[in-house]
Parts: structure tokens; C-alpha cells; sequence
């Protein structure tokens, strides 16, 4: 069960202290405090933990300081969406809202190589007016001997280039909870001049005391990637891992599944999931077409079957679409085949919000029918 408080309650005040008696009162209960810092409003839940069936919802819900109070209708506790359950499904960060409403484009390089190839994208991307992309700097690779990723060593130029061209949020894969110490000093060393976004890769999704690592943490959000061999309730299982540490800011990726009946796509495409992931959760839902399709690949109309899915996933009411660019992909050092080139970036745009118009009309159609759909 959770139990919302009104916004802004006093921890030290009477109405707080006296509610909290109450609730320690409850046999077999514990109870687990969840504080959301906003700019102008300080959100408390409690967690009632154990064995809650029995409880008085009503008896809840008339205590002193309670504003709503849900009924945990399935496992994901704090990212799930529950009967009744009218708690917000948003977040900001540096001034990007993410949410199941927003669509926000990551276009950048898969792989951090040169400076200069930084620059090209980050110009490229306020050209467009872009202000988010992925930059990778650790990167996990099947073969030990392959190029590993700059690590810490690019963050101060990448940093400050994003600073440079209004760059606000970078999506950037960490694999260890090292790499959040060595990002937070490469920020803090160049005056905090971009915001991150903390990948956690499709090989790591199960890697519980990375969650546990990334959710302790509150300063950035995570995008976790779906696992690529695992049902889609152990993902979202994961996901709650970082919310039930404490950062429930988590965008949701889906990229495509490893199997060769997705031949010859790199993996099984899964977009069909973006309407799940956002009944079942209250998640952002993040497609990431490259790493699914893998190929620059085209159908007889002419279409890039990367687009092609982009646009499936757009219209499934994706929320953020993450996608590898390059000015150079013959000279990328991590999946150069898949990238698609800057030129390219105005025409995948424009499809997106063909892909886009076509979703909000499809819910508007929705609500028209609804009484007989
Ligand atoms: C990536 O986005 O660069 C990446 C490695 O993706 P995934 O973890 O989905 O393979
Ligand atoms: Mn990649």
C-alpha cells in the first residue's frame, strides 16, 4: 500500500508525527519513507510494507497528512501503475521533461572516438535543435581485445562541447558504480556545463548491485535497457530495483531481443511492447531502433528498415527515441554499419513526427469512439 501525503508536510509538525505513530502501530507493517525533492514541492509516500490485505483503506486514507492512498495492484510497487493510481508519471531534468506523454530524440555517436566527431554531432544537433544525445565513453564488448571506450579520459571535452552547442541531457552507459564517481568529477572539473542520463546496457540489466548502485543515487536519471534474453516482467522488475533505492526517475528501453528468428535484424525488434511498458509501469518508454535493426538496411520503397521500426515505435506512443549517428561511420570505432549519417538528420526527424502527428491523432480517434471502441 502507499500512502501520499499532503505535498510539503512538516516532518517535525504534529499532523506528521502523529500519523507515523499510527502506522507503527500496524502489526506486521513496516514502513519505508520515500521523499521526492521537486523545485517547488517536496512529495513524501510511505510504503506500507508486509501484511497490508487487511487494511482499512478508508481508515488510511481519513489520517491526518494523507492525501491519496493506493492499493499495490501488482509487483512493480513504486514504478507500477495501480488501480486508482493518480500519481504523476513525469520527471524533469536540466529542463527536459521526461514523461509517457513527451518524445524526446537522443541522436549521437554510439561510441565517444575524437573530438573533433563530437563536435561535428553536438553542431549538427543544435542545427536542429536538438538537446539531448548519447555519447557512450565505457563501452561493454563481447571481445576483450576490441576498443573499450575513452572512459574518463574524453568527459572533460565531451562536457564542455555539450556545454558549448546547449546540449542538456547526454545519455551515457555506465558499467560499474565507479563510472557515476568519475562522471560527477568530470562534471564538477568542468562546471557542471551538461546534464546525464545513466544508461545501464541490455548485458547489465540484471546486474543487481549496479541497480542498487544507480538508484541509491538521485543526482541523475537512469535509462535502463531491456534485457536482451529475459522476459519483459524480469526487465521491469529491474527497473523497480532502482526505484525501490530510492530513484524512481528510470526511462524504460526497449532494443530488441537476441534471437535468430529476428535474422536479419542484430535482434528481434519489440516495439510492440511500448503500450505494455506504459500500462503496466508509469515508466517513459525509450525505443532504441540501431541497436534492434543493427543494419542500414532498405526496402524496396526506399525506406531504411531502421525507419521503418522507428516510425512502428513512434506510433506506438514511444517516448524517447535513442539512435546512433555518426559524421564519419566508416571511421567509428564501435557500430559504424548501423549509424546513420548527419545529412540524414533533418529526413529522420521529419519522419518521426509524421510517426508522431499519426499517434496523437490515433488517441484522439480513441477518444472519439471510446463509447463503442
Ligand atoms: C548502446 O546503446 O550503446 C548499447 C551497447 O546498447 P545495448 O546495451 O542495448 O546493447
Ligand atoms: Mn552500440
Amino acid at each position: 500500500m502507499i500512502v501520499i501525503l499532503e505535498s510539503n508536510i512538516d516532518k517535525n509538525g504534529e499532523r506528521y508525527t502523529s500519523l507515523m505513530n499510527r502506522l507503527s502501530q500496524l502489526p506486521n507493517v513496516q514502513v519505508r519513507v520515500h521523499e521526492e525533492v521537486g523545485t517547488q514541492h517536496v512529495l513524501t509516500e510511505l510504503y506500507l510494507i508486509g501484511n497490508t490485505s487487511s487494511l482499512p483503506l478508508e481508515e488510511i486514507q481519513s489520517l491526518p497528512g494523507v492525501e491519496q492512498v493506493v492499493r499495490i495492484s501488482g509487483a512493480y510497487r513504486v514504478l507500477g501503475r495501480h488501480k486508482n493510481d493518480h500519481r504523476s508519471s513525469h520527471f524533469e531534468y536540466n529542463g527536459v521533461t521526461f514523461s509517457q506523454d513527451t518524445l524526446n530524440v537522443f541522436a549521437g555517436l554510439c561510441a565517444v572516438d575524437t573530438p573533433e566527431h563530437v563536435e561535428a554531432m553536438m553542431r549538427a544537433l543544435r542545427e536542429h535543435g536538438l538537446v539531448c544525445t548519447r555519447m557512450g565513453a565505457y563501452k561493454p564488448r563481447t571481445n576483450p581485445y576490441s576498443f573499450q571506450g575513452h572512459g574518463k579520459n574524453c568527459m572533460p571535452y565531451v562536457f564542455e562541447l555539450a556545454g558549448k552547442y546547449g546540449i542538456k541531457v547526454i545519455a551515457m552507459e555506465v558499467t560499474s558504480e565507479q563510472h557515476i564517481h568519475e562522471i560527477n568529477e568530470a562534471l564538477e572539473q568542468t562546471g557542471r556545463p551538461t546534464g546525464i542520463l545513466l544508461q545501464i546496457g541490455t548485458r547489465n540489466t540484471q546486474n543487481f548491485e549496479l541497480l542498487k548502485a544507480v538508484g541509491r543515487q538521485q543526482e541523475f536519471p537512469v535509462l535502463l535497457k531491456r534485457g536482451f534474453g529475459i522476459t519483459l516482467e524480469e526487465s521491469l522488475n529491474a527497473a523497480e530495483y532502482l526505484a525501490s533505492e530510492g530513484n524512481r526517475k528510470v526511462v524504460f528501453c526497449l532494443r530488441g531481443m537476441k534471437t535468430n528468428m529476428g535474422d536479419p535484424h542484430r535482434n528481434l525488434v519489440d516495439f510492440a511492447h511500448v503500450p505494455v511498458v506504459k500500462r503496466l509501469t508509469r515508466m517513459p518508454v525509450c525505443i532504441d531502433p540501431s541497436h534492434s535493426v543493427g543494419t542500414r538496411d532498405r526496402s524496396s520503397d526506399g525506406i531504411l528498415d531502421l525507419l521503418h521500426v522507428t516510425a512502428q515505435g513512434v506510433i506506438a506512443g514511444a517516448n524517447m527515441v535513442l539512435v546512433d549517428f555518426h559524421p564519419a561511420p566508416d571511421k567509428a570505432l564501435v557500430d559504424g554499419p548501423q549509424a546513420l549519417r548527419l545529412p540524414e538528420l533533418a529526413y529522420f526527424l521529419e519522419d518521426i513526427q509524421l510517426a508522431r502527428k499519426a499517434y496523437e491523432a490515433r488517441t484522439a480517434l480513441v477518444k472519439r469512439y471510446e463509447t463503442t471502441a
